[in-house]
């Protein structure tokens, strides 16, 4: 632990979406550094080795993140940055983009606690990589949404934003988030890619269209997924890279 009269800071860092080496150099040093490291679900373990002597501790059932874990979260930083700990809050992929930085930023900036933000590779972009499938295509896809599925009340949401959609949080609503592609007037041809792991060893991408959409339920059943609509979703020409088409293979489930 740091010497108490120096002061404590919180350092959000972006893990990347998958195996850790897609952690940024910056993001490395700062956890080589850290008392103490607060990690979420979707964070690779492995990371745990670049911060030798830090008290790791595990914040965050994936999907079940209520308001009073938020406040437990949120007292846990204070409470190590007020003794003077240099303090990593670890997330997956990108800190700010559907991490709640917001909220757990206010409470810090809240109490005058010193921080700071370290980007991360945020899912999108890991099933583009993946697959190869740039999601800006010079001429036909000037604009790429991020957008989560699923609302605060939990409804399944979609409009038609932009030429490329990323939407996150809808691998267990497939079938919904399909009619609503439709009803956002989403031609039923449109191709769409599912990418479940994204740059994790076990990594599951299918190819689909927005009518056959459902069909990806399966496959893709219990992992964290991205479901990318439109332009970016297309194959290029003799892509090594490609998708498979949805079989009834049955995925590995996480841990
Ligand atoms: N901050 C994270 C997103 C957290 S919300 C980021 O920037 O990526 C959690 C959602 O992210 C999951 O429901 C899923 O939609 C997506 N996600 C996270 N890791 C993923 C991965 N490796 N592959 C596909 N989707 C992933």
């Amino acid at each position: 632990m740091s010497n108490s009269a120096q002061r404590g800071k919180v350092v959000f860092v972006g893990a990347g979406p998958g195996a850790g080496d897609l952690i940024t150099l910056r993001g490395l040093r700062q956890l080589a550094v850290a008392d103490v490291v607060l990690h979420d679900a979707l964070t690779d373990p492995a990371l745990r080795e670049h911060a030798p002597q830090a008290r790791g501790i595990h914040v965050g059932k994936r999907g079940y993140r209520d308001s009073t874990v938020q406040v437990e979260i949120n007292a846990l930083m204070i409470k190590h940055a007020s003794n003077g700990a240099q303090v990593v809050r670890l997330k997956g992929g990108d800190p700010s983009v559907f991490g709640r930085l917001e909220e757990e930023l206010q409470a810090l900036h809240d109490a005058g606690i010193p921080t700071e933000v370290v980007p991360g590779v945020t899912a999108a972009l890991a099933a583009a990589a993946a697959t190869q499938r740039p999601l800006t295509r010079r001429g036909s896809g000037r604009s790429v949404s991020l957008t989560t599925a699923v609302t605060q009340a939990g409804s399944v949401q979609a409009g038609r934003r932009a030429d490329t959609e990323v939407f996150y949080m809808a691998g267990q609503r497939l079938a919904e988030l399909s009619r609503r592609l439709l009803a956002a007037g989403w031609p039923a041809e449109t191709p769409v890619l599912v990418v479940s792991r994204a740059l994790w060893p076990d990594q599951i991408a299918s190819d689909h269209t927005v009518a056959t959409l459902p069909a990806a339920s399966v496959l893709h059943s219990a992992r964290p997924a991205v479901v990318t609509v439109g332009v970016g979703a297309s194959t290029l020409a003799g892509n090594p890279a490609a998708a498979e088409q949805p079989s009834d293979r049955v995925p590995a489930r996480e841990p």
